[in-house]
């Protein structure tokens, strides 16, 4: 079976949100929906994807192995793209089985899970831990954490052409920025290299500030012959990643029902709060305008009963 080439970028819709908070500062923001561009290949995820396929494709490979955790947005996206586009995949999962939502999906799709422990997981920077899984899968292309590095990050970089083209029905002439959530900060680095300096990039931390966010953005910028500016980071962990708290939750139940955009609470939830923080602080002067990039995983929603499951 020969791998699939992906050309088809999905198209995600640019709509304007409406809430108090942002009237009553005079900010208006748009929001980029990825997480209405395809109902299981969800998010940033397809985009981060879309270059390692192709590279895979280019590879001469058969299909794609990768790793992640058992609520893995990144491992949900590769596994249903497999499925979709007819390439089979393995996962090599965070800690010992589960049977979470995510991984009955997972094994629906068709991938292949190998359960690495916890230990196991961590030794996955090691030099020579892909080499069993190699010779194991030889037929199989490599995919990085979270479909991270350079590639995922050249993906990302063309949310910029699918934004500037709707900006116009919106009847902006320019926006002033963006504004999205990190996790390694692939996404954001994307955006700043498609950018170069024209826009300014807010990202907001969803793992906190000693994770090497700052230098993972630093390489990727680096490969793609960038200065380092362009961008600025929030801590908006709130206690640690997958932490979520009372306060979040109200806001995520308040903004879908206020605006109708239901958010998830890793992620999204945690740096529209941020923005709201920022906007109420004074950040931004009245009349900017925004884009802030809905980065899907809702999927993962399902981890959380307390929230509304809409
Ligand atoms: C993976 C993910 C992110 C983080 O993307 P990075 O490119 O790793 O910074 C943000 N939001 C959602 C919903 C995600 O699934």
């Amino acid at each position: 079976m020969s791998f699939p080439p992906v050309n088809e970028l999905p198209r995600p819709p640019l709509q304007r949100l409406h809430l108090d908070w942002l009237e009553r500062a005079g900010v208006e923001v748009a929001v980029l929906r990825l997480d209405l561009i395809d109902p299981l290949i969800s998010g940033n995820k397809w985009f981060k994807l879309v270059e390692h396929l192709n590279a895979a494709g280019e590879a001469g490979a058969e299909g794609v192995i990768t790793l992640g955790g058992a609520w893995s947005n990144h491992l949900h996206a590769v596994a249903a793209a497999g499925k979709r586009f007819g390439f089979p995949t393995v996962g090599l999962l965070r800690g010992h089985p589960q049977d979470t939502a995510t991984v009955a999906d997972l094994q629906a799709f068709g991938m292949r899970l190998h359960w690495l422990g916890y230990g196991g997981y961590r030794a996955r920077h090691a030099p020579g831990f892909w080499l069993p899984w190699r010779e194991h899968y030889p037929h199989l292309y490599p995919v990085p954490e979270g479909g991270g590095g350079v590639l995922g990050a050249r993906g990302c970089g063309q949310l910029l052409a699918l934004a500037a083209g709707q900006l116009s029905a919106l009847g902006w002439s320019d926006h002033d920025g963006w504004w999205l959530a990190c996790g390694t900060g692939t996404t954001l680095a994307g955006l700043v290299l498609a950018e170069a300096g024209r826009h300014p990039l807010y990202g907001v931390l969803a793992v906190p500030e000693d994770h090497g966010v700052m230098q993972q953005v630093e390489g990727i910028l680096a490969q793609g012959g960038q200065p380092n500016v362009g961008f600025e980071l929030f801590d908006g962990s709130r206690g640690g990643f997958a932490k979520v708290d009372p306060a979040l939750q109200a806001f995520i139940d308040r903004t879908e029902h206020a605006a109708g955009v239901p958010l998830e609470p890793l992620y999204t939830a945690k740096a529209l709060l941020m923005l709201k923080q920022q906007v109420e602080a004074g950040r931004f002067a009245r009349g900017s305008r925004l884009i802030f990039v809905h980065t899907g995983g809702l999927q993962g929603r399902r981890g959380f009963p307390a929230i509304s499951q809409g």
